[in-house]
């Protein structure tokens, strides 16, 4: 692609560093951002600023929040003895967009992942093993997408609660193996929580 401006490439090429934007939906983009009033263009660029510089994961549940405590973690009506362990933030705004599930959540940031490089000490398993062992948790409930990534982490977790006193269930396979979370409807989403197995019987499947 050629540019007639050195300062147009470069928005074009920073853009175009984000993922899903190719050079044409970068440079879309930035014209588009061009042909708004000056202060559109600023106060994006102040928002991911911010964001960036500022933001701040609970202490509890490592969802991205901007107090100490998230809001889900800091609710006292929601119950504290089961937690649904998830993939990133996106799985707990699916879940929470179901109505189906009152209990907390644990995101790990991500999935094991030999082939990118991701082991268990790059997640939050650790916070999660010592959240168990401090006693309060009743059930844990893995949701991670259904991919063999997600089933090796799951996996991987079970081991770690070796002889604690802690239900584990993962949820009802109703959306197809390999099938990312956040795509899942709603409606079947929720169900798959409602109707979670325990955890020890889909190894077996
Ligand atoms: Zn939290």
């Amino acid at each position: 692609m050629e540019f007639s401006s050195k300062l147009l490439e470069n928005a074009v090429n920073e853009m175009s560093q984000l993922p899903g934007i190719g050079k044409r939906t970068a440079l879309r983009l930035v014209l588009h951002l061009l042909r708004q009033p000056e202060e559109r263009a600023f106060q994006l660029s102040y928002a991911i600023q911010k964001v960036r510089a500022e933001v701040n994961f609970c202490k509890s549940c490592n969802n991205i929040s901007d107090t100490e405590l998230c809001e889900i973690c800091a609710n006292p009506n929601r119950h504290n003895g089961v937690i649904c362990v998830v993939e990133d933030i996106r799985d707990v705004m699916a879940i929470e967009n179901t109505g189906s599930f009152r209990g907390l959540y644990h995101v790990l940031g991500g999935k094991i992942s030999p082939m990118d490089g991701i082991g268990p000490q790059d997640l939050k398993i650790q916070s999660l093993v010592e959240k168990v062992k401090s006693g309060e948790t009743k059930e844990l409930i893995f949701a991670m997408s259904p991919t063999m990534e997600g089933d090796t982490t799951n996996f991987y977790i079970f081991r770690q609660l070796d002889g604690l006193d802690v239900k584990t269930s993962t949820i009802a396979r109703g959306i197809s193996a390999g099938n990312e979370l956040e795509y899942a409807d709603e409606i079947t989403l929720g169900r798959s929580i409602i109707d979670r197995i325990p955890f020890v019987a889909s190894l077996k499947s």
